[in-house]
């Protein structure tokens, strides 16, 4: 990690974005209370933007001349996270954007960064205002990690990145289900939980990933695949699912010239190298999971889905991969129940249940069959259907512990 202070060589100047509506509502007056007192004590300037609606946050880092900060901090959820992230990753520059240190200071219900980078630092863990202060002065020290970022795709061709979690059944449901509970905080996942519990259901749908571990030896793959920028003649030779699929390097492959309809804008960000079009089947080296039926199917790239939730201890911010873990229908509710209270500490992949598989990939599609459903992306209600995405390790920066 490099130190943020010392490589701006004045006093930091932060863009601190707020939702007023996250979690209990009350988010200006805790940053009021707990954070302005620690970062004037260290110097550090800032600039405080309440948003004023959904989406606020993301037009604003889309259009913002970013020399001005040395970090974007988000006071709220991880949903006004994913909306800077994106508003980033919309930008022409979104190469040199997306490497502005990121910061978060937990004001929402939902705080799962907030948590994950608490617990990366082995640190006791805390909640509430306790979490609130420990993220104030990890900002204050202002030590930058990489962080790696999730590039997601739904039916209808949309792309999303993603810090924390792409979720389909029990958990996204929970995620969505919640929401109406944010006034008690961070407990509304566990009541959210107990509520989904009594009416426990299965999902049926197809399940494919590309494993971390490639079968074939290392050197097969590689979690960000071919440069953008380097536009190697070798696309030529890489089989058909390294490919990029959208033609972000066109030289072997010109569109016909007498073509008079107005090109699609260029897509931004890093190419999907591993991703085949997700109207055809999936690469023949990926696994295909043979259960149809399912209570959860989660990927997650933090060690928290919630303050006291840890889903993948063994997560890091720049790992490369995600954490694949879903759970087969057939579980009992009593077990389920189990799963979630050791997932609170984060031993619920070690009690050897057998519903629950966990593994760690690069890539992976799901197909939803149930007609009806609900699949989030960083805890935000996305489009349902077929959606696949692929890590792009390091691609983003962060201030942490
Ligand atoms: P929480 O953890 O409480 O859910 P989030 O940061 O996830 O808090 O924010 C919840 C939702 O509110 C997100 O979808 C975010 O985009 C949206 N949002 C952001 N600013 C505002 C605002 N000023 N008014 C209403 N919604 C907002
Ligand atoms: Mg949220």
């Amino acid at each position: 990690a490099s130190c943020l202070c010392a490589e701006v060589r004045r006093p930091c100047t932060f863009l601190v974005l707020l939702n007023p509506q996250s979690g209990k509502g009350q988010a200006h007056t805790l940053f009021t209370r707990h954070v302005q007192g620690i970062l004037q004590e260290a110097g550090i300037l800032y600039t405080l933007i309440i948003t004023e609606h959904q989406n606020h946050a993301r037009e604003l880092v889309r259009e913002t001349d970013l020399s001005q900060w040395d970090a974007l901090v988000i006071m709220s959820g991880d949903g006004l996270l994913f909306e800077v992230v994106n508003g980033l990753m919309e930008r022409e520059d979104w190469e040199e954007a997306i490497k502005t240190p990121l910061g978060i200071l937990p004001g929402g219900s939902g705080n799962a960064l907030a948590a994950s980078i608490h617990h990366y630092a082995g640190l006791q863990p805390v909640t509430s205002e306790e979490l609130l202060v420990s993220c104030g002065f990890t900002l204050c020290k202002g030590l930058v990690s990489r962080l790696d970022l999730s590039s997601v795709r739904t039916a209808s061709g949309q792309r999303m990145f993603s810090f924390l979690s792409l979720a389909w059944g029990f958990v996204a449901d929970v995620d969505i289900e919640s929401e109406k509970y944010r006034r008690v905080g961070a407990a509304r996942f566990t009541l959210g939980t107990l509520v989904r519990l009594a009416s426990l259901r299965v999902y049926r749908g197809k399940l494919a990933y590309l494993p971390a571990q490639d079968p074939r030896g290392p050197s097969s793959t590689s979690a960000q695949g071919p440069s953008p920028q380097a536009c190697p003649a070798t696309h030529r030779d890489l089989p058909a699912w390294n490919r990029p699929f959208r033609n972000s390097c066109n030289s072997n492959n010109t569109p016909n010239p007498k073509r008079t309809d107005v090109p699609p804008a260029p897509e931004r960000g890093p190419p999907d190298s591993l991703l085949a079009p997700l109207d055809s089947p999936v690469p023949a080296h990926w696994t295909v999971v043979t259960d149809e039926d399912f209570v959860l199917v989660l990927a997650v790239y933090q060690s928290h889905l919630a303050e006291d939730l840890i889903a993948a201890p063994a997560s890091q911010l720049e790992d490369g991969v995600m954490h694949l873990i879903y759970v087969k229908a057939g579980i009992s509710r009593t077990a389920l129940l189990r799963l979630f209270l050791a997932m609170e500490k984060g031993t619920h992949l070690g009690t050897g249940c057998p519903h629950v598989e966990y593994v760690k990939v690069r890539a992976l599609r799901l197909e939803p069959h149930s007609p009806k459903g609900t699949i989030t992306v960083d805890g935000e209600l996305v489009e349902y259907g077929p959606v696949q995405a692929q890590i792009h390790g390091s691609l983003a920066r962060l201030i942490a512990g």
